[in-house]
């Protein structure tokens, strides 16, 4: 049996030794991916509850055109989000763009002139910036009169809730809190940790809005932000809670406040919530909520085995393989650009489309610095499938997520060390 498996792998590019040294990273899982496979039994029958309680029926998956008045698979769709993220309601739309459209909408719709916004988890993800305008940008928070303020982290990784305490004022709005860790070298924070932030924070400042960036986190952990107090938990539906088959759109969860508000600046004020036509993604929407799960369970193995490969081999991993997981990316730190070109080129030739391409660092809007990607997705840029990325800067850390399949993710990093160990730069 495990002859003819490293035959299928061998013929498939992988060679013995990077067979072997996976082979026995993986024996030594078994408990961690027990776990995660309960996780994942737990947020599967959530998702069953919420679909039998909002009376999920056929009649639902027909979609609407034009206006989209009436569209009652809309509207059982967005029950059943805030249902799973028990929340009082939810904005799912095939008109969000994308995760930054989906903040972007977020803080617009929330603030305004003359108010503030405080991140309290340091620097947000790189394509905010332009959101809030850190860095200047048309249409920018700050172009409106919004400020912003922001507090690192310490060092070690926790809250400077001295300097938090600080920062709020009389103007501080809204809070936005980034729970995976993006693009930068720190720990991605549990929903516990979240849960305690927001508590201290409101116990300042009770009326401040709490929103908490959700992007890569759902279904990783038995409950989600909306649950510890966040006002609004927002994320891509081309991420986890697409289970990989919703094609594009957002989410928004949470107070009917904050969700009116969302609508009518997403539509228009009055119309709010009432138009938005479906265009027949509806029942893709809702197959893909019912497989995320476990799909995003596939993807924490992936990524739990990732770290073990890597952090075995010497190279610093966050998280590090005994850590639990909050989301589904893996970062490996190679101090390399010819490594973390090599990691990017085995995960494209692994992919099920375009493994003939071979990625190249690039200028992309948004990021500040070249940055490269490997996907080979049946949804374009779909980062719940199987993705690697990162900015060509030091520490040329790879942020490895997704895969539909952990079979599928599995090979991925197999062949992203086949082509490692071909640089002659590791010995196994
Ligand atoms: C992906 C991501 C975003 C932005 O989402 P896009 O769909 O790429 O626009 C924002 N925040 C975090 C933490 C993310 O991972």
């Amino acid at each position: 049996m495990n002859r003819t498996l490293k035959q299928y792998y061998g013929e498939m590019g992988i060679s013995e030794p990077v067979f072997d040294f996976c082979a026995g990273i993986e024996k030594g899982l078994k408990e961690r991916f027990e776990e995660i496979d309960r996780i994942a039994e737990c947020n599967q029958m959530k998702v069953l509850s919420a679909m039998q309680k909002n009376r999920l029926s056929e009649a639902c998956f027909a979609g609407t055109t034009g206006y989209g008045y009436n569209d009652t698979g809309r509207e059982a769709l967005e029950g059943i989000y805030a249902d799973v993220f028990k929340t009082e309601d939810a904005l799912v739309r095939p008109q969000i763009t994308c995760g930054t459209h989906a903040l972007a909408l977020a803080l617009m719709s929330q603030l305004r002139p003359g108010d503030e916004l405080l991140s309290p988890v340091g620097k947000p993800y790189d394509t905010l910036e332009e959101v809030i305008g850190i860095r200047p940008s048309v249409g920018s928070l700050a172009e409106y009169g919004i400020s912003y303020r922001q507090v690192d982290l310490l060092d070690d990784g926790s809250f400077d809730f001295e300097g938090i305490e600080k920062a709020i004022n009389k103007k501080t709005k809204m809070v936005t809190i980034q729970r995976s860790k993006g693009y930068a070298s720190r720990p991605t924070l549990s929903v516990e940790r979240i849960g305690r932030l927001i508590t201290f924070i409101k116990e300042r400042t009770p009326d401040v809005i709490c929103m908490v960036d959700n992007c890569y986190g759902e279904f990783v952990e038995l409950s989600e932000p909306s649950e510890v107090g966040a006002d609004l938990v927002v994320g891509s539906l081309i991420k986890n809670p697409g289970g990989g088959l919703a094609p594009t759109g957002g989410y928004l969860c949470g107070t009917r406040e904050c969700i009116a508000r969302a609508a009518y600046r997403l539509t228009s004020p009055g119309l709010g919530k009432e138009v938005g036509a479906t265009l027949g993604v509806t029942s893709q929407f809702l197959q893909g909520l019912f497989l995320a799960p476990t799909v995003v369970k596939g993807a924490v193995k992936a990524a739990v085995f990732a770290a073990e490969v890597y952090e075995s081999l010497g190279f610093t991993v966050i998280p590090d393989n005994k850590e639990s997981r909050h989301d589904i990316i893996q970062a490996v730190e190679f101090h390399d650009p010819e490594l973390m070109c090599a990691f990017c080129e085995g995960i494209q030739a692994a992919a099920p489309v375009d493994s003939f391409v071979r990625p190249e660092p690039w200028d992309m809007p948004g990021y500040d610095s070249k940055v490269i990607m490997a996907a080979g997705a049946f949804v374009s840029g779909s980062s719940i499938e199987l993705s690697a990325d990162g900015p060509i800067r030091e520490p040329y850390a790879v942020y490895f997520q997704g895969g539909l399949t952990f079979e599928h993710a599995k090979y991925g990093i197999m062949m992203s060390l086949e082509k490692i160990y071909k640089t002659g730069k590791i010995k196994l």
